[in-house]
């Protein structure tokens, strides 16, 4: 579960031009408006992260007009993405007072508060029942459970885990543009074809848009073939953008797939870079646009070493025709797949704060 509330310090404070009642702090990659005067640089404080849903409570009153949910917003020309409370805040939950004590002792930061505040994690209503047209509902179209085997598809934010760039230093990347789609996985396993969302194995009905864009762009018959040819069975995963999908901000005129994963089913590995770019040319389906590098680019190279130069990459139009919205942001990966302990499978994301400013 993703760690919404958590302990930390403030690194940094600036002023924001133009403006004397506020100024902007920075928490982990993390920049977020105080109230001028309220924080100093080293204060522990609580942070919540954008997409919290505060618990109804006195302190947090002030967010029941947005539903207690906290959001991407913009003051003064200066982007905010999270709240900073004083550790007081942990002081008045509801829970008895030894817990707090034995809070403070533990109060290093990171030290994951979600619970005990009581923040849960604001979630679109999944649009995973692949139905649109006869307004059946989500179980009916659901096959089976997800596949254990498969990681399901997920990235971390960079802001969350800024370590992560400095331990990664010297690590050759590749980007990504991020789609604002529904996540799409399908397999051959034991001769066995799938076709999942994010959650589910979806059942092949008419309606369901996972299939219906399976079958016409012929990913089943690309899978078999390739068995044929190489003796390997594979997942993909990718995302499924267009009409009926998240609005279809990019004005797609149908359905399509752009694939970020291939997995080797027999391994249960993903594939490295260079050999998902074989996949995606073998088997001609599309890959998720890919940002132009310079070839050898690293992590720490400059434009390519703080968050902020993450989220300055992130903010960029859609690589997809007609590049006339803003792109939800980037994935940044290392050529030759690896790990790391904060995020598992080497792989970030980072959010074009433009995009959430318009859609969250
Ligand atoms: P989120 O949509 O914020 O939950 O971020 C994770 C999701 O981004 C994954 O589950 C994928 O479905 C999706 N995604 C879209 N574009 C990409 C991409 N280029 N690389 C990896 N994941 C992506
Ligand atoms: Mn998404």
């Amino acid at each position: 579960m993703r760690q919404l509330a958590t302990v930390q310090t403030i690194t940094d404070i600036q002023p924001i031009p133009d403006a004397d009642a506020i100024e902007v702090a920075s928490v982990l990659g993390w920049k977020v408006v105080i109230k001028k005067g309220e924080f100093n640089i080293g204060d522990r404080i609580v942070y919540c992260e954008v997409d919290s849903i505060m618990p109804e409570r006195p302190e947090f009153e002030f967010l029941r007009p947005v539903k207690f949910r906290v959001k991407t917003r913009r003051m003064r020309g200066q982007i905010s993405q999270g709240i900073v409370f004083p550790l007081s805040v942990l002081e008045t939950t509801t829970n008895p007072p030894d817990t707090y004590e034995g809070l403070i002792a533990a109060m290093v930061d990171g030290l994951d508060v979600t619970d005990f505040l009581g923040v849960i994690k604001y979630d679109i209503p999944e649009e995973d029942t692949g139905i649109t047209v006869n307004g059946q509902g989500g179980r009916s179209a659901m096959k089976r459970g997800f596949p254990n085997w498969i990681p399901k598809t997920d990235e971390t934010r960079i802001q969350s885990v800024p370590r992560v760039l400095e331990d990664a230093v010297g690590t050759a990347i590749y980007i990504t543009e991020k789609l604002d789609g529904s996540s799409y996985t399908c397999f051959l396993k034991d001769d066995e074809f799938g076709v999942c969302s994010r959650n589910q194995e979806k059942k092949e009905i008419p309606t369901c848009h996972f299939w219906e864009a399976t079958r016409r762009l012929g990913i089943e018959e690309k899978l078999r073939e390739y068995k044929q040819k190489t003796g390997i069975e594979l997942a993909l995963q990718g995302e499924l953008v267009g009409p009926g999908i998240q609005k279809n901000k990019y004005g797609l005129v149908e359905r399509s797939i752009y694939f970020f994963n291939a997995f080797k089913v027999a391994t249960g590995s993903f594939v490295d870079y260079a050999e998902l770019l074989n996949i995606v040319l073998d088997l001609d389906v599309n890959l998720v646009p890919l940002l132009f590098l310079k070839s050898g680019t690293k992590i720490g190279d400059p434009g390519f070493s703080t968050v902020d130069d993450f989220i300055k990459l992130s903010t960029m139009k859609t690589n997809l025709y007609p590049q006339s919205v803003w792109a939800e942001g980037i994935v940044v990966r290392p050529l030759v797949e690896s790990t790391h302990r904060k995020l598992g499978r080497f792989s970030f994301k980072a959010i074009n704060p433009e995009f959430s400013l318009k859609y969250d």
